[in-house]
């Protein structure tokens, strides 16, 4: 197939200081949980994208002294000859596909932790960290001088390794630079405070210093946060005059503006507050000053936002994280004409949950290879065939684990692989999860794997039947799969007590769970609505806010000390908690529930059981633990004789009807049984290079233990002589 002729400014060069583009396709910095400590790891993910064909792959955050530590919490760190070997196979491997490498320098300043290295850090005034709960010292100007040296000699050691793109970052509410520039950080009366120009001093003086001692050899990148967003108050740091006045301070001494809007919650906007590319407006009015070429964020998944926002002058460059993550082949499949294949992000934020949970490894809901391309040797896009390809295999359960499941084992080439679902549209809970407020975008989980299953045809989709016992023995397959995922809890059984609320199931007409809300529809009763959230994720809040918006007067209570606390690693929970204060939602912490009667529910607060509460209510929704839907497969398992007599040599189970868990662990385990089907005990998963330091072995053993088993093997592992 060949590319849409509209889509072609996107693969026209561009130049970048000393470096040249091949296209206008950057992946933008971001966070991954793999940083020096897992190299391999690190080299094959960010390679992946320049296989993919992005012109330009970025590092995340990396220190450049060791006062910015920010454990445990993973960055990058460039501190010394080991960091220098551990990125220099992430620079091979980003090369080896002809595309430049970007490293992202970074001083935490009073957003540092120093949980490793025990040491303080500086910041313009000692102000203390919202983020970190960390405070700081003031720097003087000899404290200022010896952290503009590191940012050299950490730009040096990158040079040396070979990295193409130096970043000096002032982006996302962190980095000493950014720290120096806004108002909210920066109370100082010297020439490093008080105007904008003093503000900018520090930052300048910094990228003027790296690029004395690289700038011939790489590409100088200005990592700028153009607005504070969301601030209102005088001290707001706003596009308009300050970030206008920036740029028209800083263009002739940068060679690309990497341009970003507001905190981290902010600039990793969710699908379910922000539109793709709501930074346009902010970009716009900086255009006009900046001649160097501009590259930003905008969650870009849709090949005709990208050329309308090049083609209209406003960026130069596509910068991405989240929608490289779910798909690394997005420029590849655009130049190809094959836009349909993008594996879109759905904007949900699983990704940078992980490593806001305290340094995590990156997953994706939609990508199941992220982060296993060295570990598991997985490609997106390519698939082993297998010598068993014959065996005609079953899928019962189409929602995102069993869809994924049949998807690999199509793309293998299996030639009959038939996926049977008891409803009459496949894509299981995220059909009707999608249908919450604002998570309209979350059906790309289900159209993607639609669409991609219709195009093989060794996969054979049936809709509309429940499989039993007998459907499935007499069904001919020697392999079946149980992929029939969970149900909410009925009883109210949660985390925190492990036992039902006693009251639960003797007023059916008064408790629903999830399901009955949102599948079967059932009416919820009286205008007064109790939501119990146990599980901290987006269900209760979701609920409560969908319950509201119709009208409902809602009482959010959550045993725990936030509501909804895992939205606040998925950078959604401030943006949550004020949509439902919007809605005058009333939130209730910690307390659990103790009893339901005809119109009232009781609790007591969890820390003091004498304190009791009791809210009038008409109706109560319980989301408090989700059980997984096993029938099926306990049944089918119990009887190995009339298995092995209907030819069914194994039986096996994935998704939510193993452990319930998020989209991306279904999505994952469906995935992993797909490329590991015809191991000998494919219940049980292949073991994964750990990149774990191993006493006593020597270097090649130290991850290359499993290169038998697994296909990859690093470009390089040089360390400096
Ligand atoms: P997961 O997240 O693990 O993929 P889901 O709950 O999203 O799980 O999807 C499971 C799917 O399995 C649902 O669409 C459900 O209708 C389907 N299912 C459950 N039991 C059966 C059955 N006996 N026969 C066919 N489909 C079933
Ligand atoms: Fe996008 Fe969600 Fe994947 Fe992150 S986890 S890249 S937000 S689909």
């Amino acid at each position: 197939m060949t590319m849409d002729p509209r889509h072609a400014s996107l693969f026209e060069p561009i130049r970048v200081g000393p470096k040249t583009f091949r296209n206008r396709f950057y992946v933008a910095p971001h966070c991954s949980g793999l940083g020096v400590e897992f190299p391999g790891a690190q080299a094959y993910l960010r390679g992946m994208r320049a296989e993919g064909g992005w012109a330009a792959v970025n590092t995340e955050y990396c220190a450049v002294d060791a006062e910015s530590d920010d454990s445990p919490w993973v960055q990058a760190r460039l501190l010394d000859e080991r960091d220098e070997a551990n990125l220099r196979l992430m620079v091979e491997r980003v090369h080896e596909f002809d595309a430049l490498a970007g490293v992202q320098l970074v001083y935490m300043g009073a957003d540092h932790t120093g949980y490793v290295t025990r040491l303080p850090a500086g910041g313009p005034s000692q102000i203390a960290s919202g983020m970190s709960g960390h405070s700081c010292y003031a720097m003087d100007k000899s404290d200022i001088r010896r952290i503009q040296k590191s940012y050299v000699d950490a730009a040096i050691r990158a040079r040396d390794v070979g990295f193409d793109l130096i970043q000096v970052a002032a982006r996302e509410g962190f980095s000493l630079p950014l720290q120096f520039l806004w108002r909210y950080w920066n109370h100082r009366t010297d020439e490093y405070g008080g105007s904008l120009e003093n503000r900018t001093r520090f930052w300048r003086e910094t990228l003027e210093q790296v690029r004395e001692a690289v700038g011939d050899d790489c590409a100088i990148v200005a990592g700028f946060c153009l607005d504070s967003f969301n601030d209102t108050t005088e001290r707001a740091f706003k596009v308009s005059d300050d970030g206008v006045g920036v740029v028209e301070m800083l263009d002739d001494i940068v060679d690309l503006w990497d341009m970003q809007v507001g905190h981290l919650e902010d600039d990793v906007s969710s699908s379910r507050f922000f539109e793709p590319f709501w930074q346009r407006d902010y970009i716009e009015q900086v255009r006009a000053y900046a001649k160097k070429p501009i590259a930003a964020v905008g969650r870009f998944t849709d090949p005709e936002l990208m050329a309308r926002a090049v083609g209209d002058g406003v960026i130069d460059i596509i910068g991405a994280a989240r929608p490289a993550i779910s798909d690394p082949f997005i420029p590849n499949k655009i130049r190809d004409g094959r836009a349909e294949d993008i594996r879109e992000c759905i904007g949900c934020n699983m990704c940078v949950s992980r490593f806001n949970n305290g340094g995590g490894r990156i997953v994706c809901t939609q990508n199941a290879t992220v982060g296993e391309e060295y570990r598991r040797g997985w490609h997106p896009e390519k698939f082993n065939p297998s010598d068993r390809g014959n065996d005609p295999i079953l899928i019962i359960g189409a929602g995102p684990a069993g869809m994924e499941c049949a998807r690999v084992l199509g793309e293998r080439g299996f030639e009959a692989v038939h996926l049977a679902e008891a409803e009459s549209e496949v894509g299981g809970h995220v059909n009707w999860v999608s249908r919450l407020p604002g998570m309209r975008t979350w059906r790309r989980v289900v159209e993607y794997r639609e669409a991609q299953l219709a195009k093989l045809s060794n996969v054979t989709v049936l809709t509309g039947k429940r499989f039993d016992v007998e459907d499935v023995l007499d069904y001919g397959a020697s392999t079946v799969v149980i992929a029939t995922g969970a149900n909410w809890d009925r009883t109210g059984t949660s985390p925190m007590t492990h036992t039902s609320v006693p009251g639960a199931d003797a007023h059916p007409g008064m408790v629903f769970t999830p399901e009955d809300v949102m599948v079967d529809k059932r009416t919820v009763h009286g205008s007064r609505v109790l939501v119990y959230d146990c599980d901290g994720y987006f269900m209760g809040s979701s609920l409560a806010q969908k319950l509201a918006i119709e009208g409902k007067e809602v009482i959010l209570v959550s045993p725990t000390d936030q509501v909804g606390s895992y939205l606040f690693h998925t950078d959604e929970g401030g943006h949550v908690m004020h949509a439902l204060l919007e809605l005058d939602v009333e939130l209730v912490t910690s307390h659990a529930l103790t009893r339901i009667e005809p119109g009232r529910v009781t609790g007591h607060n969890v820390y003091h059981e004498a304190k009791e509460s009791s809210w009038a209510v008409d109706s109560v929704v319980l989301v408090t633990q989700r059980r997984s839907r096993n029938d099926l497969y306990e049944q089918l398992t119990a009887d190995p004789e009339r298995l092995s007599a209907a030819g069914i040599a194994q039986v096996l189970r994935i998704g939510d009807c193993v452990e319930p868990r998020v989209i991306a662990e279904a999505v994952f385990d469906g995935h992993r049984l797909g490329r590991e089907i015809d191991t000998s005990d494919p219940a049980a998963p292949l073991p994964f290079i750990r990149e774990q330091r191993i006493l006593g072995w020597r270097e090649e053993d130290y991850d290359g233990v499993l290169r038998h088993v697994l296909p990859l093997t690093p470009v390089s592992r040089t360390t400096r002589a």
